[in-house]
Order: C-alpha cells, then structure tokens, then sequence
C-alpha cells in the first residue's frame, strides 16, 4: 500500500494527498486546486495519518 501525507496549500488553505516519496524531499508540491507550488515546510499543516 502507498504511503501518502496530508499538506495544506498555503495560497489557498485546501489540503490535498500526495505520496509520501515527496516528504522530507527537495521537490515541491503543486496544488490541484489553485496551481501553488510550494515545498512541504512550507505548508502550514501536514498530517501524517494512515
Ligand atoms: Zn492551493
């Protein structure tokens, strides 16, 4: 099973999935809903949950 991890866009505060490949990497993540892209320490909120 994939792991995933929970962020926060912190342009438009909506929160999306991505794959935990991309936690603690350099890539940045890129919002499905406004297009931000931003790195992960970057987000104002991050869960981890299963
Ligand atoms: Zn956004």
């Amino acid at each position: 099973m994939e792991r995933i991890f929970w962020v926060e866009c912190p342009k438009c505060a909506d929160r999306f999935c991505c794959d935990y490949e991309l936690r603690h990497s350099k890539y940045k993540l890129i919002c499905p809903f406004c297009s931000e892209q931003f790195l992960e320490s970057e987000s104002p909120e991050i869960d981890e949950r299963l």
